[in-house]
């Protein structure tokens, strides 16, 4: 995206930009040798590993799945795609057409403006890890039904503990009501800080939503600025 289009978006939405002074590139001296662990370090090493293999097998699970109606009918799964050990996890409802080509998660107009959003909190797309409540894209990009919804919720609640996050945000009305078994409406839902298994979660507009929506910008600005403020207290 170019820095206009970028500027035009966060204009938009009333954002100023700023970055946290506490985010700071990795300095050569904090690199791991991988030659030069001792014990401990092999260990914790060995640990890592069986993690990976965790996402590995996870992922192969997904790729394999007929749990549900989506898979004969998906070109491929879309998974999740970021940062394994971040901070901040931020769930939508399901691949749409591009991003069922892509592979990723968020493309397009609302990713652009995902991206956006994240970039606004000071943090960069790669710095976070980004899902999918369901992990097919329904045709013709229908809301998941509720077989659906259940069917892959397993593997989202795996993902959650795999990454175990400070804090969650949930994009968009189909997952907030998914990830917290709620009907209630976004706008009861905005501005609460709600729990699953212990990890806070804040819901926020779908930016395919706030595209359409000029009026709302304004508005995720306030539940990012929430997002920031509970992801504070719970550090
Ligand atoms: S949507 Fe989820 S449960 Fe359904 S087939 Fe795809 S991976 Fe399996």
């Amino acid at each position: 995206m170019d820095n206009s289009t970028r500027l035009q978006y966060l204009e938009a939405m009333g954002i100023d930009v700023w970055v946290s002074r506490k985010q700071k590139p990795v300095e050569e001296s904090q690199l791991i040798d991988k030659t030069d662990f001792s014990i401990e370090e092999q260990v914790a090493n060995s640990q890592l590993d069986s993690i990976e293999d965790s996402w590995d097998l996870l992922q192969k699970q997904v790729s394999e799945c007929k749990k549900c109606i989506l898979s004969e009918t998906r070109g491929q799964t879309v998974f999740g795609k970021g940062n394994v050990n971040a901070d901040w996890m931020l769930i939508g409802e399901a691949p749409n057409k591009q991003g069922e080509m892509e592979g990723n998660p968020f493309t397009g107009q609302s990713g652009y403006l995902l991206t956006e959003m994240i970039r606004a909190m000071g943090l960069q797309r790669e710095d976070v890890y980004i899902t999918n409540i369901v992990k097919c894209r329904p045709p013709e990009d229908k809301d998941p039904n509720t077989n659906e919804l259940t069917s892959c919720h397993g593997y989202l609640l795996q993902q959650i503990a795999l990454v175990n996050p400070k804090i969650i945000l949930a994009v968009g009305r189909i997952a907030a009501h998914s990830l917290l078994a709620t009907k209630q409406p976004l706008a009861e839902l905005r501005g609460v800080a709600h729990q699953v298994n212990d990890i806070p979660v804040v819901v926020v507009y779908h930016p395919a939503y706030l595209l359409r929506s000029l009026l709302e910008k304004r508005k995720a600005w306030q539940d990012l600025q929430f997002a920031i403020k509970i992801y504070q207290e719970e550090k």
